[in-house]
């Protein structure tokens, strides 16, 4: 509760980024104070040493998702994935289309990044529509991984993220 804590107050929020009318979660605080940032690597490693203890890799999203995916993924002793924006990795990729409140947008990852039957977890900072985690799922599915569940520093409930990732299980450390 006390880590909780910690990482609660670490999140501050910005009316009006990146454009009017948004209101920005801002996880940064986290990552400037290092007892916060092991607060939030011990809460995720807590939960996934509990619930999840077969899993093989941990998959994290662009960008933020590189955070604190490869803390936790050292933690476990597994490795870590990319899924990164169109473009940005080299060599064979395969990637996926989703909608963007705006727009479109397309995930990739390196064909060998993952292995058929892998048991993977997939990490980002903040859970909003579910848009972009549900791509992950979608991208891994095609890889015939196995996607045990999604992590996030933030949930914002009221957008039903979660509903739209099920069945996968999300498990968010703080709610807004
Ligand atoms: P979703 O696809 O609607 O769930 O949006 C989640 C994605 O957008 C994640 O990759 C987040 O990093 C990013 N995102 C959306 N809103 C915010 C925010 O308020 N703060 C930080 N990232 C956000």
């Amino acid at each position: 509760a006390e880590k909780l804590e910690l990482v609660a107050q670490s999140i501050r929020s910005f009316p009006d980024f990146p454009s009017k009318g948004i209101l920005f979660w801002d996880i940064c605080p986290i990552l400037k104070d290092p007892r916060t940032l092991t607060a939030v690597t011990d809460l995720f490693e807590e939960h996934v040493r509990k619930n999840f203890p077969q899993v093989e890799l941990i998959v994290g999203l662009d960008a933020r998702g590189f955070l604190f995916g490869p803390l936790l993924s050292q933690r476990l002793g597994i490795g870590f994935a990319l899924v990164r924006k169109k473009g940005k990795l080299p060599g064979p990729t395969v990637g996926v289309a989703y909608d963007l409140e705006y727009g479109k947008a397309e995930a990739e990852i390196q064909a060998d990044a993952v292995a058929p039957g892998q048991k993977v977890l997939i990490i980002d900072d903040l859970l909003a529509t579910g848009g972009t985690l549900f791509a992950a799922c979608e991208l891994m599915k095609e890889q015939k991984a196995e996607v045990l569940g999604c992590l996030v520093v933030i949930e914002l409930k009221e957008l039903k993220g979660a509903e739209r990732l099920k069945p996968n299980s999300v498990y968010s450390l703080v709610q807004h």
